[in-house]
């Protein structure tokens, strides 16, 4: 059997195209990706980057307020997230399963499985997945957003979740983090905000930058600048995470990039902040992407690809915006052009 529309992704691109498409009767089929260890440190598990938040302020029709029985109505009650007694509004994991429950009570099927290659070069399209399944495709949509980036020294890795993090927004207030000193690396907005939040746990944040000057928005920066809990060392890059099996990260080696001189740090953790990079691997090239691998649109205005009946949202082709609500934005426009595209050839 030919599935109509393939959805491969589970963030708010992926479930705002699986509402569209299902709710245009053509019977959608998400693969939401797979809980594996690898996507765990990936940070690439279903649900994607907004799963791995704490309040979300800026999505409309979510004001701050009590949703505990607004949810508790709305997901089945295994699903519904634990949520601080104290928090007002919505947070991410509770805006992605609403999205994810939403796109089921329309018909959505789901099945919790990376894929992992593509044949784009005849239709139907052919599609493997990590368990070892088989589905041919006659359109898809690409919405397998970004994950961030870390440095990729060896002695990083080995912590990875034992003090190495890439969000400090979900692990900052983890009693590992709490009144010691802590490293942020990068010099961009995200690193700004990452280690402003820090603030709020650790005794000291070093924000490590390669650069003499920073990146971000001089609003955000100047707030870390005068902010006294961060100490920021310029020109400086990180050459080792020191720490031992038992208590993870102790500590960094810093090194400045213009005097080669290096200093041991004592730090129960370090957050990259340092970008990220669009999930497209599985795609082996067949669709066109930049640079940095964001998937191009081919046309204006529209989610097309270089590929006929290759839709793309969300994040894995945005480097610019990023957010919730483009993202969902963009995942409307996909299901819509793909319906569109699906009836030009016959198949509704
Ligand atoms: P970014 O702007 O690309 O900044 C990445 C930073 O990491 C840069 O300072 C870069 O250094 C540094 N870096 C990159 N690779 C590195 C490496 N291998 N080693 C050491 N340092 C490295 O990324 P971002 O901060 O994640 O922001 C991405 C986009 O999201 C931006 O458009 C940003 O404005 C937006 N954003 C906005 C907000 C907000 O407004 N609240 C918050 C977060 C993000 P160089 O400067 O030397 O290149």
């Amino acid at each position: 059997m030919t599935e109509r529309v393939v959805i491969i992704g589970s963030g708010p691109a992926g479930w705002a195209a699986a509402i569209y498409a299902s709710r245009a009767n053509l019977e959608p089929l998400v693969f939401e990706g797979a809980m594996t260890e690898e996507n765990r440190i990936l940070g690439t598990l279903p649900l994607g980057q907004l799963s791995m938040t704490t309040e979300v302020e800026n999505y409309p029709g979510f004001p701050a307020g009590d949703l505990s029985p607004y949810l508790k109505s709305s997901l089945p009650e295994q699903q519904v997230p634990f949520r601080d007694p104290h928090m007002t509004g919505v947070t991410g994991p509770e805006l992605m399963e609403l999205m994810r429950q939403q796109a089921k009570n329309f018909g959505t099927r789901i099945i919790t499985d990376d894929v992992v290659s593509v044949d784009l070069s005849k239709q139907p399209f052919q599609l493997k997945t990590l368990e070892g399944q088989e589905m041919a495709a006659h359109a898809l949509i690409i919405a397998t957003g970004a994950r961030a980036n870390y440095l990729g020294l060896p002695s990083e890795d080995k912590f990875k979740n034992r003090g190495v993090s890439a969000c400090a927004v979900c692990d900052g207030a983890l009693p590992r983090f709490r009144n010691k000193p802590l490293v942020v690396v990068g010099g961009g907005d995200s690193a700004m905000e990452e280690a402003s939040y820090l603030t709020k746990f650790a005794s000291t944040v070093y924000l490590v930058h390669r650069r003499g000057e920073f990146r971000a928005s001089k609003i955000m920066a100047q707030r870390v600048i005068e902010n006294p809990k961060i100490n920021i060392k310029w020109f400086t890059g990180v050459d080792e995470v020191l720490g031992d099996d038992k208590a993870g990260v102790s500590g960094v080696v810093l090194k400045n990039l213009q005097t080669n001189a290096t200093e041991t740090l004592a730090a129960s953790g370090m957050f990259c902040a340092i970008g990220h990079s669009p999930n497209t691997d599985f795609l082996g090239g067949q669709v066109q992407t930049d640079d940095k691998g964001y998937i191009v649109y081919s046309q204006p205005f529209r989610t097309n690809t270089s590929v006929e009946g290759v839709f793309a949202a969300g994040d894995v082709a945005d480097s610019y915006y990023r957010q919730a609500i483009t993202s969902a934005g963009t995942g409307c426009m996909a299901a819509l052009d793909a319906e569109r595209w699906l009836a030009g050839r016959g198949v509704h």
